[in-house]
């Protein structure tokens, strides 16, 4: 294996590769390519990620570009004063890295990120080399996701957008004030200017798409961003209401959390002794599967009164706990958008209560065999007029039925948790 027995390259894929692992913003969806008699497939299923015990993504071929930095960003391990053993791939290093990996079946993609080398003009050029050696020299049909750097020229971003499936622009910090403390060489309006670029972009390739069929794709999965949750003092609904505001106005296909990581020892960041806050992150995604799929909004989750997610119960119990003069909702009678807001009803359990009553009355028995999670949603609703909550609807002794039992020791939450997590509900 010509590649990978060179200890050169041995030596920069352990550097690059530990220095992505604190990216999170890795999942692939959304796209399709059939491989034209070149390598891979891209599927609008994950095809490039594995999910890690904590819910983390975890990418198999997950690596920075370089980790040599201009900028000095103090949470950052790339940053330009940090005492860290620094590499960059050549783009050919790169690529044929990537078909190494894989032909052997270790990847089905690329999550490629990377620090700022020189400058953004650079270090993307750099980027596009090595994707574009992949797509027509190897003829790689795999997923790619891709980091675009902010203050890059708009026309290798869009070079960028022909190569890559998805591509992302971490935020990072949500508040201008946080950036100005932590990260002072960015600003904010230059980290969305690629943001809004992609979307407008985006949307005329699809118009195009739509009339000449072979148009090549511009990042035909989207893109998407992260922020990190703990390092400043932002609050659950600042992070809440620029998600928000990236979804509308950018059609942000996903925005990630990610746990701070204390890394370095500064007095602008929480002690290196202390645990990235997990349940945060947790509860944060919880609250943004209730915006992109319930018909949440942030400012009914949260408020100025009460800026922070519960730690000890999901959003949408807590939501259904501050507005108990709704429910009991007659599971028989209520619309779709109030089935919605009834915690242990998801998406598909309402739409197969509202698909099954319109036949006949359901009966209680009837809604645990439709996906209902009756421990949660039997304190919020009635079946043919009779209440099975058997407690008063009062807030304090709903909360304390559904308060999960005490975590063991090492209890690590996950997304795919059945107690409180948002996307059975
Ligand atoms: S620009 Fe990116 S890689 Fe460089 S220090 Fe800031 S966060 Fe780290």
């Amino acid at each position: 294996m010509r590649v990978l027995h060179s200890p050169d390259l041995l030596e920069k894929l352990q550097i690059l590769a530990g220095a992505a692992k604190y990216d999170v913003s890795c999942a692939s969806s959304g796209t399709t390519r059939r491989g034209g008699g070149g390598l891979g497939n891209a599927k609008g299923y994950g095809i490039c990620h594995t999910w890690a015990a904590d819910g983390r993504c975890v990418a198999l071929l997950k690596v920075l570009f370089t980790n040599k930095c201009v900028n000095d960003c103090v949470y950052c391990a790339c940053r330009r004063g940090s005492d860290t053993p620094r590499a960059a791939f050549t783009a050919r290093e790169l690529a044929e890295l990537t078909v190494e990996f894989y032909r052997r079946n270790y990847i089905e993609g690329l999550f490629l990120s990377s620090a700022i080398e020189k400058n953004p003009d650079y270090t993307t050029e750099n980027i596009i080399a090595a994707l574009s050696l992949l797509r027509r020299e190897h003829k790689f049909f795999g997923y790619i996701h891709v980091k675009a750097i902010p203050g890059t020229d708009p026309t290798l971003i869009s070079r960028l957008g022909l190569l890559a499936d998805r591509v992302s622009i971490n935020l990072e910090l949500p508040s201008a004030r946080s950036l100005a403390l932590l990260a002072p060489q960015k600003q904010m309006p230059a980290l969305l200017a690629p943001v809004r670029q992609i979307y407008e972009e985006s949307a005329a390739n699809q118009a195009e798409r739509r009339r000449f069929r072979s148009a090549p794709k511009f990042v035909p999965a989207g893109q998407s961003t992260q922020f990190i949750v703990g390092a400043t003092p932002d609050s659950d609904l600042t992070l809440l209401s620029a998600s928000e505001t990236l979804y509308r106005r950018f059609a942000l296909k996903r925005v990630y959390f990610s746990a701070y990581v204390p890394l370095n020892d500064n007095p602008l960041l929480p002690a290196l002794s202390a645990m990235p806050p997990l349940r945060r992150e947790h509860r944060l995604y919880q609250a943004d599967w209730l915006l992109r799929f319930y018909g949440f909004q942030a400012g009914e989750l949260l408020d100025e009164s009460q800026p922070n997610l519960d730690t000890e119960l999901d959003p949408k119990i807590i939501w259904a706990l501050r507005h108990l003069h709704v429910f009991p909702l007659e599971i028989n009678r209520a619309s779709p958008e109030e089935l919605l807001r009834v915690p242990g009803i998801g998406v598909v359990s309402a739409r197969r209560i509202v698909r099954q009553r319109r036949f006949c009355a359901l009966n209680y028995d009837d809604l645990g065999k439709i996906g209902v999670v009756i421990k949660r949603a039997r304190y919020f609703i009635t079946c043919r007029g009779k209440y099975y909550g058997g407690i008063p609807l009062k807030p304090e002794i709903v909360r304390s039925r559904l308060l999960p039992p005490p975590a063991p020791a090492f209890y690590q939450p996950s997304l795919f948790d059945g107690a409180g997590s948002a996307r059975d509900e």
